[in-house]
């Protein structure tokens, strides 16, 4: 589509924002010989390797933990004296998201790509001026600014209130924690934290956890979290946080106060546009803030793109980089594609895990399908020595007219793993029937997927 231009320009493309999507992008086009910059404000690697997805599994990791050492004892172990050491974790953690920086850093040195360490704000159409006022002009400028956290409404105490970006960093644990929001990221720390030893009580404003997931999902999710120790306190929402004698109150809406070490807001995020000079160009926004793009993530300006969070169309990594990889090459490849939104697969990495893809049988039944639903829960075979009570579902959501495999939703063990590869069969079509001539191989929690009836 549009060739890098030598001459008119002080670079082809300049990226704003070095997180998944624009570092991806970035990459891809200096490989077809683009000139490129990319600004990064904070550090490189952006959300999932600084503050998201890769420290928050290295959470996740460590919260197994203490089940697993319970776990143990059925097996034949004694396991004395484990302790947990937040700062060691802390620490360790951030030792490998400077490693993992370093590595994207060094990537985009050898893809001749130019990292600008400042803020970079557009000025006009093939114009962005940097916070050191150095202004530089572009063929074309690609936002990849993602989000940040919500904060919500202006509440009393709200700067005492902790978000996700804060969590990865407080110097000890907290023994109590209130955690306003039952989405990923809530119910991610939840777990986590309910497993390191923290009292958690979550506060949603809804009667059910994560919307959009699977009804039945949505329930299971909730019980086991209960038995994990997780209180969930429905139908509510902090007005306010004050400080008194070194602990913090919460005030409910419902006139009820908790008490707490930290308060944390998970209420969504919100795309990064403001103050970028989007308006000043005529880039066009949503009610949400959020860029509006065609499926080649061009925006109401021609010589404008955006990718990622910041578009708010599905705030995930893979789908991120994808966007970025797919404007590349369209773009500056002349191979020209877009992203397939139909088939993408996520995981809510709570203990249990959840692991869901495709269509809710809710969704395939508004859109007025015929359905057969397969469904199985059943006590995994390592409970049957460790005692922990949790169970596993799993649910296939099913064309009854072409006996096509349309969503899968699970909950257990290492459920994201199973749909990762569920995905893969459902972009080829697989149907139920392709399912139950699969070997079944045994004993895992995966053959429950090729035997349900
Ligand atoms: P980002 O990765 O947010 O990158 C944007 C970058 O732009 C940032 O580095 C920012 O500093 C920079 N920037 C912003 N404005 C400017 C400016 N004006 N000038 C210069 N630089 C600027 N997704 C998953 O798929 N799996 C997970 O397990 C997962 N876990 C998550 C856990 C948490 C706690 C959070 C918050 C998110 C998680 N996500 C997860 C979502 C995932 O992190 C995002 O979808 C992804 O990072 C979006 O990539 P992006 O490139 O759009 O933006
Ligand atoms: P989510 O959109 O997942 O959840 C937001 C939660 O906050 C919902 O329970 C919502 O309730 C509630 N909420 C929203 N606004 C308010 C308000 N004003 N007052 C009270 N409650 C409110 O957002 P997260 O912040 O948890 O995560 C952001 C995104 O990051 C995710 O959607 C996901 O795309 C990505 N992510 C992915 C992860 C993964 O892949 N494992 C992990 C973490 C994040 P209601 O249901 O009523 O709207």
């Amino acid at each position: 589509m549009n060739q890098p231009d030598t001459t008119e320009f002080d670079v082809d493309l300049f990226v704003i924002g070095g997180g998944s999507g624009g570092v991806r992008a970035a990459r891809i086009a200096a490989g077809y010989g683009a000139r490129v910059k990319i600004a990064e404000e904070y550090r490189v690697g952006g959300t999932c390797v600084i503050r998201g997805c890769v420290p928050k599994k290295l959470f996740v990791y460590a919260a197994h933990y203490a089940h697993d050492f319970e776990d143990a004892a059925g097996f034949g172990w004694t396991v004395e004296g484990a302790r947990f050491d937040w700062a060691t974790l802390i620490a360790n953690k951030d030792k490998e998201i400077a490693r993992l920086e370093g590595a994207y850093r060094a990537n985009l040195d050898r893809a001749g790509v130019e990292i600008v360490p400042q803020r970079a704000v557009v000025e006009g159409p093939h114009q962005v001026r940097l916070a050191d006022g150095t202004g530089i002009s572009a063929r074309l400028i690609l936002i990849a600014t993602g989000g940040h956290p919500n904060l919500g409404l202006d509440i009393p105490g709200r700067e005492l209130g902790i978000t996700s970006n804060e969590i990865f960093h407080i110097e000890t644990q907290p023994g109590r924690i209130v955690i306003q929001g039952a989405g990923y990221i809530a119910l991610e720390f939840a777990s986590v934290l309910a497993n390191l030893g923290s009292e958690v009580t979550v506060v949603h404003r809804g009667d059910k956890l994560l919307a959009g997931f699977d009804e039945e999902i949505r329930q299971r999710l909730a019980d086991e979290l209960a038995q994990n120790g997780v209180t969930f306190v429905f139908g509510a929402t902090i007005e306010g946080i004050y400080a008194e004698g070194g602990a913090k109150r919460v005030r409910l809406n419902d006139g009820r106060d908790l008490f707490a070490d930290e308060v944390m807001l998970a209420i969504g995020r919100v795309p990064n546009t403001t103050g970028l000079g989007l308006d000043s160009v005529g880039v066009q926004l949503d009610t949400r803030g959020a860029i509006v793009v065609d499926q080649h993530s061009r925006s109401s300006v021609p010589s404008i793109y955006a990718v990622g969070d910041v578009t708010d169309r599905v705030n995930l990594t893979p789908v991120a980089i994808r966007e970025g990889h797919a404007f590349a090459d369209t773009v500056f490849g002349g191979k020209p594609w877009s992203v397939n939104y139909d088939v993408i697969p996520t995981a809510v990495f709570t203990e249990p895990e959840i692991g869901t893809v495709g269509l809710t049988e809710a969704q395939a039944r508004a859109q007025g399908r015929r359905l057969d639903i397969y469904k199985t829960d059943f006590r995994p075979l390592k409970a049957t020595l460790s005692g922990r009570a949790s169970r596993v579902f799993m649910k296939l959501v099913v064309d009854q007219k072409d006996d096509r495999l349309l969503g899968a939703h699970l909950v257990g063990p290492d459920s994201g793993e199973m749909v990762q590869l569920i995905a893969i069969a459902m972009n080829m079509g697989a149907t139920k029937a392709d399912f139950d001539r699969t070997m079944a191989l045994h004993p895992s929690s995966a053959e429950e997927l090729v035997t349900l009836r």
